[in-house]
């Protein structure tokens, strides 16, 4: 069995030394959250999928390493500014950073998916306007991602599914009931259609909670009473 463990890297902006803690290695047991957030145990280490370099603060997966341009991205002011933004956890901050360098450098998909761990840290401190921002900031770069050709997941229809989810977590039903019925008339595959399904009716309540991808099946196949 492995036990959490150090990481000691050389700051790949700065080149400072810099030790990182990182947990047992997980993996998930249950359903994903409609927005492809694991179960337990994974979905509790997410503190540690992106670090910060303690002296010059380039946040990254692995500080070791920085994309070409990433250590002008951690000099402007707007990095600097939301590396210690007082409205979100510190750790929403960590991959709202990455997710700055990666939009910087024109990787829009890979932007959108650190912003949706930034809410789901949001989540779970329970700050919920922090998760809505990050939430929509998610929403935004896919669908710049989409203008460029990206999409986050393979699947027709999985990434419609995905800004549903994202666009009703963060308040905006009409949004995301739009999304839905498009997404709908196109005939997706079976679980996506569930999934989908699932969201029209969450939106109907102006239900914003997390749901899981299990609930969409078993709306689709109730269990008699
Ligand atoms: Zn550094």
């Amino acid at each position: 069995m492995l036990h959490p463990h150090h990481l000691n890297t050389t700051c790949a902006v700065c080149g400072e030394t810099c030790r990182f803690t990182i947990p047992e290695a997980a993996s998930s047991v249950g359903s994903r959250d409609l927005d492809t957030r694991p179960a337990e145990p994974l979905r509790s280490t997410i503190y540690a999928w992106v670090k910060r370099c303690p002296s010059c603060g380039y946040c990254a997966p692995d500080p070791g390493k920085a994309q070409e341009g990433a250590a002008d991205v951690v000099k402007l002011p707007r990095y600097r500014g939301q590396l210690d933004a007082r409205k979100f956890p510190g750790i929403a901050n960590t991959f709202l950073c990455w997710s700055i360098i990666q939009e910087d450098l024109g990787l829009p998909a890979r932007a959108a998916w650190a912003s949706l761990h930034a809410a789901w840290v949001c989540d779970d401190e329970g700050v919920d306007v922090p998760a809505r921002i990050c939430r929509k900031r998610a929403a935004d770069l896919l669908r710049r991602g989409w203008e460029k050709g990206e999409r986050l997941a393979a699947p027709e229809g999985a990434d419609e599914a995905l800004l549903a989810d994202l666009l009703r977590r963060a308040g905006r039903f009409r949004e995301a009931r739009a999304v839905v019925k498009e997404m709908l008339e196109k005939n997706p595959e079976p679980v996506i259609a569930d999934i989908l399904r699932l969201q029209a009716r969450l939106i109907a309540a102006s239900d914003r909670g997390a749901h899981t991808v299990a609930e969409a099946r078993r709306f689709r196949h109730p269990v008699p009473l």
